[in-house]
């Protein structure tokens, strides 16, 4: 048998993925599941930004790529970042991987070492603490709860910081919660990191065009352009254009840490796959009609899920600001007892019942760094949200 790295046996696979796959298993088997695990748009990648993958293919890009992106691609994004975040990137301050999850981790790879600390708000996208945990690092996980909007406060920030923090990872929208840090929110943290230099600031802001309020995207570093020098910008396309499977993402920094990226990724993947990054030229240059059809889809669904799950006796479900999940709390269904007469006595527990018993797969709030809640996907059609909330409410009823 080959043995394991320690670097492996610190890290589990994705949740979300594990719990994607057993539906897929359960509906396989023949039982009938709504699966509401999944993280992407339920939408077809737009037929322009399909069209230029199979032209750059006809016209020749199948080859090796630039390992920080093409020219195109970067130009592309440097225009995108200041027209739509009003933030100043020169293309040697860019790079782009294979996904924002690559920018992510090769960000990590290249910044930490043993006993260095990052700061990861909970709940959080399950990634980042196995991410910082692959790389050597120690995720320090900061419980923002129901009362704050599931944001971190600057006194929480402040109270987590040490002299081995090298990272806070901050997520807005965020997956799981939708919680959106506003103007105002976003000045209190970086007012904190002002007072800490050696603390950088990693911004994942793959959700930022699924809002509901209207409000313009909030770039900490348009709050606070002194940060520039020590904060990681990270987005990508995969969440605004439906396009998970092209795996494109990018970063947007300091051209030293950008530089060190590049450096990982050149002795990993190398550059990210040539068409992909056409087709993502074309995604962010071209017309934008479909980020605002999308996002009108995404606020009904959102409306429906969270009316229909208030009125579910045992669930109470605030409203997310953005991005394609609800985060309902669970409380009132912990200590319940299955007709069986099992008790459910975590968030994992109610999860593993509703997809037994009603057929909805859903990830539990443990996953996610805070109980009791559920993590429920809305990027699914209005009907299966609808059926869905129908037999968790005739389950829960069953309940003891
Ligand atoms: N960041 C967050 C918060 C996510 O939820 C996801 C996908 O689930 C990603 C990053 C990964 O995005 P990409 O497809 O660009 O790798």
């Amino acid at each position: 048998e080959i043995p394991l790295s320690p670097r492996v046996k610190r890290i589990k696979p994705s949740p979300s993925m594990v719990a994607r796959m057993r539906a897929q298993e359960l509906k396989a088997q023949g039982h009938d599941i709504i699966d509401l695990t999944v993280g992407e748009p339920d939408f077809d990648t737009p037929a322009h930004i399909q069209a230029a993958a199979t032209a750059a293919m006809a016209a020749g890009e199948t080859r090796y790529t630039p390992v920080n992106g093409t020219p195109r691609l970067r130009k592309a994004i440097a225009a995108k970042l200041a027209r739509e975040n009003g933030v100043t990137y020169g293309l040697d301050q860019i790079t782009v991987g294979t996904g924002a999850k690559q920018v992510l981790f090769n960000a990590l790879a290249a910044t930490l070492g043993e006993g260095d600390e990052v700061i990861v708000p909970a709940p959080f996208w399950v990634s980042y603490p196995d991410m910082v945990l692959a790389c050597d690092g120690t995720p320090v996980i900061v419980a923002c709860g129901e009362n704050s909007g599931f944001k971190l406060t600057a006194e929480a920030l402040e109270q987590a910081i040490t002299p081995k923090t090298r990272w806070l990872i901050l997520n807005t929208p965020s997956n799981p919660t939708g919680a959106f840090y506003s103007a105002t929110e976003m000045k209190a943290l970086t007012d904190v990191l002002m007072r800490h230099p050696h603390v950088a600031l990693m911004t994942d802001d793959i959700y930022e065009h699924i809002r509901f309020d209207g409000g313009e995207p909030v770039s900490p570093v348009a709050i606070e352009p002194r940060l520039a020098g020590r904060t990681l910008l990270v987005n990508g396309v995969s969440k605004t254009y439906a396009m998970t499977g092209f795996r494109i993402g990018y970063g947007a920094g300091p051209k030293p840490l950008i530089g060190a990226i590049n450096v990982i990724q050149s002795q990993t993947t190398s550059g990210a796959a040539s068409m992909s990054m056409a087709a993502a030229a074309a995604a962010l240059e071209g017309d934008q009609s479909f980020v605002a059809e999308a996002r009108t889809a995404y606020r009904a669904r959102r409306d429906r899920a969270v009316e229909l799950l208030n009125g579910i006796d045992g669930i109470t479900c605030q409203t997310p600001d953005g991005a394609f999940y609800v985060y309902p709390s669970v409380a009132g269904l912990i200590g319940r007892k299955r007709a069986d007469g099992r008790e459910l006595k975590t968030d994992f527990d109610v999860a593993l019942f509703f997809l037994e018993e009603a057929g909805v797969a859903v990830l539990d709030g443990a996953a996610y760094g805070l109980s009791p809640y559920l993590r429920l996907s809305i990027a699914t059609s209005l009907s299966d949200i609808e059926e869905a909330c129908t037999r968790l409410k005739r389950a829960s009823q069953a309940l003891n």
